[in-house]
């Protein structure tokens, strides 16, 4: 059985909000929508909606903290949220909140220094990559822009066109 574990946190204060379990985390952020703004919903006066609303929609982080395909039944599922409560500590679960914010504060830093470190590696690999110039030099990335205003650049340009119109003469 497919089930996903996810965490609701305040973008902000990077603070853990909700622990909750599904099987379509893009169905239970709908249903949540809906309780959390909802007046009619039975839920919307539950202490989680509370707290969402005045935080605002918007400043909710829905992740999936855990997912498999090799549940073997909702109980198991449960099993696993539970797990990832203890670590989490939402708001409310009478837990130190404060750990659930550092725990969410590093996590998003560690995710930021690997996407800059796969972007750095891509930028270095494509400044890395080689051109011909029309003038016949060879050059990168980075050397392209000032290449093409130095005097090298210029010569080896004149020298072309008077080859080109020697040529052309004879
Ligand atoms: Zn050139």
């Amino acid at each position: 059985m497919f089930g996903q574990i996810y965490q609701i946190y305040d973008k902000n204060t990077f603070k853990c909000l909700y622990v909750g379990s599904t099987k379509c985390l893009y169905d239970r952020k709908r249903q949540h929508k809906h309780h959390m703004l909802n007046k009619d919903s039975p839920c919307y006066n539950r202490l989680c909606y509370k707290e969402f609303r005045k935080i605002g929609f918007e400043n909710l982080v829905f992740e999936c903290v855990y997912e498999s395909n090799d549940f073997e039944s909702v109980k198991d599922l449960r099993k696993k949220e539970q797990q990832y409560y203890i670590q989490l500590k939402p708001i409310g679960s009478q837990v130190n909140a404060y750990c659930s914010a550092e725990y969410n504060k590093n996590r998003v830093l560690e995710l930021n220094r690997l996407y800059y470190y796969k972007n750095r590696q891509r930028m270095m690999d494509r400044n890395k990559e080689e051109y011909i110039c029309e003038c016949g030099c060879k050059l990168t990335r980075i050397t392209k822009y000032r290449h093409f205003h130095s005097e090298k650049h210029k010569r080896l340009m004149e020298q072309k066109n008077l080859s080109q119109q020697i040529t052309a003469l004879s």
